[in-house]
């Protein structure tokens, strides 16, 4: 098939499956009865009819991500320029290692990583865009790692003082997974509690520190959590900062959910007071700010360590320019072009494009907490600290109701929403990232959960 009628055929199966579900949120279906209705066992060798027959089946029965009523990541519907972004990308298929092979891509990495750069206040730094920010806090708890213990790349870990992380309890788990990799071994993660608000408490994590000493370890690198999964809680820059004078660990920011009000002077000024100030810092274009998945970048406030702790055996025969080649500090070697659609949706918007949508979600978060504090039917389960609304309909067995809740809502193909436990109650964590939502689609949200959570209730 010609790319021309390829990209034709693909608009009028997205148009038919689009026609066919009516706009609707999702078409359910149980995983025995998708797995039957897909036929994957099908033959469809030079069939392009039965290839557009699966395109079909995919398009018709994955949730529609834009749709208000779904309401269970930390992402929705891509921006239109990202996307055109995704499709070019698809079509041009090349690898953003080298100059050479994705010269546009190059300078537009390079370019965005530079505005960045400005927006979080890091005068003297670097970065590189990654698959997520599950990744770039590995990065950084690597570039830590390899700063505390020099020989770390040529000797690996052995006969080392014990090194020691720390994050809060409700840090992303992605944190274990990098403690596993890099050798620091999970145990050696210490999970700070965090106060009533949901923050690191900060003199439990003077304690650790100190108690990590006494057993001869070393305390390397401390991560604050910038919007906490769960409960939207920012660990507290400033106070993290004085505590590093006394320690001297790398202080990592995980932005990846709540680092996008680094575009508003508003919202950055109340959450990420000191940012300019962390050694490194991380942020999904992919969440808040809509970019289609995966769009991530990872700073550091330093330079040139990215290449002393990523780069590493013999490149030669990819390579031809260390300085401009964005592989070559990179722990991949084939690299996604991500950089196209972040430079399309971040000139289509501008700076302050995004600060007026992550202003707009907060004030929505407001509202949406506001309802349902007066609200007979539903509560919080905890006081909202940003963006996250973490709420439940209030019932007796308020874990097994709520799940029921929950499913009854997939089922009936109404709502798609997230859920969480806090303390050992499930609650439902509304997230709102989604430029389809506004007031009047919240209340319809609510009342949709408060009417089906009744008809659950009073059996009718
Ligand atoms: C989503 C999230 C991550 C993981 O990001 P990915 O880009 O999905 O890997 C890490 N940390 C926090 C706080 C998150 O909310």
């Amino acid at each position: 098939m010609q790319e021309s009628d390829l990209l034709k055929k693909i608009a009028q199966t997205r148009q038919q499956t689009k026609l066919k579900s009516s706009n609707s949120l999702v078409n359910y279906q149980s995983i025995e009865a998708l797995s039957k209705q897909l036929d994957l066992n099908q033959s469809g060798v030079q069939d392009w009819q039965q290839l557009f027959t699966w395109v079909a089946q995919y398009l018709e029965y994955s949730p529609d991500t834009s749709h208000p009523n779904f309401a269970n990541r930390m992402w929705s519907g891509a921006n239109p320029p990202s996307i055109v972004g995704e499709i070019v990308t698809a079509l041009s298929n090349t690898s953003a290692c080298t100059f050479e092979s994705a010269p546009v891509a190059t300078l537009m990495e390079a370019y965005m990583l530079e505005q960045m750069l400005d927006c979080v206040g890091f005068k003297q730094g670097e970065g590189q865009m990654t698959t997520g920010s599950s990744n770039a806090n590995m990065i950084a708890m690597m570039v830590a790692r390899n700063q505390v213990a020099k020989n770390t790349k040529q000797q690996g870990l052995f006969n080392q003082k014990p090194l020691f992380a720390f994050v809060s309890c409700d840090a992303h788990y992605s944190l274990d997974k990098a403690a596993n990799i890099l050798g620091i071994g999970t145990q050696h993660l210490i999970k700070i509690q965090t106060t009533d608000k949901g923050g690191m408490d900060i003199s439990a994590l003077d304690d650790a520190i100190r108690a990590a000493q006494k057993k001869g370890g070393t305390a390397f690198f401390v991560c604050a959590t910038l919007g906490t999964t769960v409960r939207g809680a920012y660990d507290d820059i400033k106070h993290l900062t004085k505590l590093r004078d006394k320690y001297h660990f790398w202080l990592h920011g995980d932005g990846a959910w709540g680092g996008a009000v680094v575009m508003s002077s508003i919202l950055k000024a109340k959450f990420l007071k000191g940012i300019e100030q962390l050694d490194s810092f991380t942020m999904d274009f992919h969440k808040m700010l809509g970019s289609n998945l995966m769009c991530n970048f990872l700073l550091l406030n330093h330079q040139n360590l990215l290449s002393c702790t990523c780069a590493d055996g013999d490149n030669s025969y990819i390579f031809r320019d260390n300085k401009v080649d964005l592989g070559v500090n990179s722990l991949q070697c084939s690299r996604r072009v991500d950089s196209l659609k972040w430079f399309l949706d971040w000139k289509f918007y501008g700076k302050q494009g995004f600060a007026d949508r992550v202003e707009n979600y907060y004030q929505l978060s407001k509202f949406a907490e506001d309802f349902i504090n007066t609200s007979n039917e539903l509560e919080m389960v905890v006081k909202r600290s940003s963006f996250n609304v973490c709420f439940r309909f209030k019932a007796k067995d308020a874990n097994t109701f709520n799940q029921n809740l929950r499913n009854r809502l997939l089922q009936e193909e109404q709502i798609l929403l997230a859920c969480a436990y806090i303390e050992e109650k499930l609650v439902f964590r509304l997230l709102i990232s989604n430029v389809n939502i506004n007031q009047a689609t919240l209340v319809e949200l609510f009342n949709r959960i408060i009417e089906t959570g009744k008809s659950i209730k009073y059996n009718v």
